[in-house]
């Protein structure tokens, strides 16, 4: 699975920074997934998308 972050509904709170740092980093005040590969553990970006008060993070097939 690949978290994406839709930058319309992001509110720049942090929390999946917090939660999954090597796949989110806040940028401008929006979150990026700067590196989708890098979390091998689903948990977390689950996690990330769980606790997004936006729900701006939909975790995605792969290709
Ligand atoms: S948890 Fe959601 S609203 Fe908060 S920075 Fe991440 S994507 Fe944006």
């Amino acid at each position: 699975m690949i978290p994406v972050v839709n930058p319309d509904l992001c509110i720049g709170c942090g929390n999946c920074e917090e939660i999954c740092p090597s796949v989110f980093q806040l940028i401008d005040e929006k979150s990026v997934v700067v590196d989708p590969g890098a979390c091998d553990f689903s948990e977390c970006c689950e996690a990330a998308a769980e606790n997004c008060p936006a729900e701006a993070i939909t975790l995605e097939e792969d290709a």
